[in-house]
């Protein structure tokens, strides 16, 4: 999973600078979903190969009456998303009372937090961070945010409690890795298929989770699990076994309190991360916007299996549908893998028809194919069309094997790798697809091998 990492302080303590730094490169998230969110911004960001997701809060003043109502709200519910917590103060203000409460907060809950000195270019740091000591956090940093000093550092230690995803790779190339990804696949087995309900606020997905779950011949079994906001609800369905990880909150347990929004964006890009497949939900009435897009190429990123469920289509004339479709079916175009149905949640039309593409994106996401028939596929596609010529020498491709799966990975191997231009690479994986008969997930084409 994607470690999440919270900004909390005080107003003007450097909170904004500091997730624009962090956020920089990949901000796609925070345009387009601060406005769900009142004062929290999500953003994406990566150090090397790894992946990140920060929340900006809009800031403790202080003032609030009691640390309840000061922690209350939008900053209690990012500490409460986080995997992380960095609570930053500012240097040339010094210690404040509000830095105090926070502090004892973050203390009494039990998460990684970080305390982070900010805005000490132009002072002594030893003597800027003695002040702080008094708070009595473990790890303390210091950081001049708006110039970048020590930011990557801090996000280095920050991301070093969490798996390095090259430990991952390497325990999935390994003996033990073929252990484990058993074991994976038992446990996988029992909780069946992952489906992650996924949509914008109001496209009908708690109506659809409903009706998936009132559906007849739906056994739910009451041993629903939570894993954030999220909640997992076990079901079975013509003896095959589903998990529902339904973010809309429907079946939440009575006695917790509304304090969790309906939308959670955190929530939905882990329920996506933690799916095999993903149906994401768009309304037929509003047509395709760019959130839905945005989720759309987050469930790619990740890997997901996808399929997409336009709602909402009942009591929508001939021609509105033709027209809707036909906009979809072109504006979708570059995902054209993934199998679109046309339902309505609210009375059910459509909806069973779901699980069929459920399960075909499911099989081909877990699929194998034998190094003897990659490699095949491979040769046949090289005397197709040849590999391009680098300075003279032409790329050699020499054989492919799996390398995971949810997503399919395909690695190949041969000389030059590097050198393989996109559009090459294009052609292998849609030849791949084809022969193969890949629909509903990504798959990716790693490549392996002398320069
Ligand atoms: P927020 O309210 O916590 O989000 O704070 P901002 O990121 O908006 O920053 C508040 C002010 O502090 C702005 O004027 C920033 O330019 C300034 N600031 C942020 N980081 C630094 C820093 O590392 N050094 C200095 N000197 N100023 C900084
Ligand atoms: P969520 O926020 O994605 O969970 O959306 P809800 O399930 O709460 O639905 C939002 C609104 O859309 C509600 O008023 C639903 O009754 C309505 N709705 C949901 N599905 C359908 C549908 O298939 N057709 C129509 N016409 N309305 C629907």
């Amino acid at each position: 999973m994607t470690p999440v990492i919270a900004l909390v302080g005080r107003p003007n303590v450097g909170k904004s600078t500091l997730f624009n730094r962090l956020t920089r490169s990949r901000d796609a998230l925070v345009a387009n979903f601060s406005g769900l969110t009142r004062d929290r911004q999500y953003g994406e960001g990566k150090l090397g190969n790894r992946d990140y997701l920060v929340i900006d809060t809009g800031g403790i003043t202080g003032n609030e009456e009691g640390i309840d109502a000061m922690m209350a709200g939008q900053s209690l519910q990012a500490i409460d998303e986080a995997d992380a917590v960095l609570f930053l103060v500012d240097a040339r203000a010094g210690l404040t009372p509000a830095d105090e409460m926070i502090a004892k907060h973050l203390r009494i809950h039990n998460k990684s937090a970080y305390l982070v000195v900010n805005k000490l270019d132009g002072l002594d740091a030893d003597a800027a961070l003695a002040d702080f000591y008094e708070l009595g956090l473990a790890n303390v940093e210091g950081i001049a945010a708006a110039h970048g000093r020590g930011v990557k550092a801090l996000i280095n230690k920050v991301l070093d409690e969490f798996p390095k995803p090259e430990e991952l790779t390497e325990l999935a190339e390994s003996a033990e890795g073929v252990e484990e990804q058993q074991t994976a696949e038992i446990e996988q087995e029992a909780q069946g298929i992952k489906i992650g309900i996924v949509g914008r606020p109001n496209v009908g997905k708690s109506t659809l989770v409903n009706r998936m779950l009132g559906e007849d011949r739906v056994v739910v079994f009451d041993h629903a699990g939570t894993t954030r906001d999220s909640i997992y609800i076990p079901f079975e369905r013509q003896e095959q076994k589903y998990t529902l990880i339904d973010t809309a909150g429907v079946r939440r347990r009575g006695k917790v309190k509304e304090a969790v929004e309906k939308f959670s964006v955190v929530k939905t890009l882990q329920a996506i991360s933690d799916a095999n497949v993903v149906i994401l939900v768009l309304d037929a009435k509003e047509g395709l916007v760019d959130q839905d897009l945005h989720l759309l190429s987050f469930i790619l990123e990740s890997g997901r299996a996808v399929v997409i469920a336009l709602n909402k289509w009942d009591g929508m004339d001939t021609e509105m549908k033709t027209q809707v479709k036909e906009e979809l079916e072109r504006r979708l175009g570059f995902i054209n893998f993934a199998r679109i149905h046309y339902i309505s949640a609210l009375h059910g039309s459509g909806v069973g028809n779901l699980y069929k593409s459920v399960e075909e994106a499911y099989q081909a996401a877990m699929s194998r194919w034998s190094t003897n028939q990659l490699t095949r596929l491979l040769e046949d596609a090289i005397v197709e069309h040849q590999p391009p010529l680098v300075r003279g020498n032409r790329i050699k491709l020499r054989y492919a094997h799996m390398g995971g799966s949810n997503p399919p990975i395909i690695v190949i191997h041969g000389n030059q790798t590097s050198e393989v231009p996109a559009s090459y690479q294009r052609y292998l994986e849609n030849t791949f697809r084809r022969e193969l008969k890949i629909v509903g997930t990504p798959i990716r084409i790693e490549f392996k091998g002398g320069e």
